[in-house]
């Protein structure tokens, strides 16, 4: 938790978050996903920051569509996950499980986190305590399985459970309120879940983010990474069932929900 590392988180699209990080000493900018080209360009512009580099987590136009408009404007250098490099436009440089990524002197530890896409990728800046990990994890949920399976998923989960709690994590999107209501129908005594709900009602009501959150925060009160969790389990009347299968059935309900 030591070297700095400026980062700057905007709303943009209809629920999308924009991330710069900035690192002040060699002056190198990078955008976390490019949802959208003008909204990342305003921001960089308000920061006076120029973008050196786009760190892709998945292919989704979301989380892509700035990509060419920004490397034509600014030259930069994309990043993304290896698996899914021919859908991401403008790649350089293609990253897997494993690999690490050099950002103005920081290092990302790649991880790859499939379940939303087959080859979702999240970033760990250990040494500056956060990460940022796309539409794999949410304030309070989780992505959708649009390539991937429940087991794999939650293998997906998993990998980011064991990073140091202290984690401040980014994701895509802010979903927390709704999740919120879906996390206090699986989870309906944890009483940390009902006071961070109480919170979130009031951020949102001021139209003020959610996001960034810990790892410790979700790990204490985000239903679908507390498929171990005794009172969740009996909630669910799935006491002697695997942890897999517990988070299956909490992103079933909450796909029906
Ligand atoms: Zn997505
Ligand atoms: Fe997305």
């Amino acid at each position: 938790m030591s070297d700095v590392l400026e980062i700057h988180q905007f709303p943009c699209l209809s629920d999308n978050y924009g991330v710069l990080i900035h690192d002040p000493k060699t002056n190198a900018t990078a955008s976390i996903d490019a949802p959208d080209a003008d909204a990342v360009n305003t921001a960089l512009v308000e920061k006076g920051w120029s973008l050196t580099h786009i760190l892709t987590t998945h292919h989704h136009a979301d989380h892509t569509g700035g990509n060419l408009a920004l490397k034509e404007a600014h030259g930069c250098t994309i990043i993304g996950p290896k698996p899914e490099q021919g859908k991401i436009p403008g790649i350089d440089t293609a990253v897997g499980q494993g690999d690490t990524v050099n950002f103005g002197g920081h290092t990302a530890r790649i991880f790859e986190t499939p379940g939303h896409t087959a080859g979702h990728i999240s970033y760990l800046f250990e040494g500056a305590g956060v990460a940022f990990v796309g539409d794999t994890l949410f304030a309070l949920g989780c992505g959708r399985l649009f390539e991937g399976t429940a087991q794999q998923m939650w293998s997906s989960l998993q990998k980011i459970m064991q990073w140091p709690s202290d984690t401040v994590i980014y994701a895509g999107h802010e979903y927390t309120l709704s999740n919120a209501a879906f996390a206090l129908t699986v989870d309906p005594d944890n009483a940390a879940l009902k006071t961070r709900a109480d919170e979130i009602s009031v951020l949102r009501a001021a139209d003020k983010p959610t996001l960034p959150t810990t790892l410790a925060l979700e790990l204490a009160t985000n239903p679908f990474l507390r498929a171990s969790d005794p009172d969740l389990r009996a909630t669910l009347g799935m006491s002697d069932a695997a942890d897999w299968e517990v988070f299956a059935e909490v992103r079933r309900r909450k796909d029906s929900a």
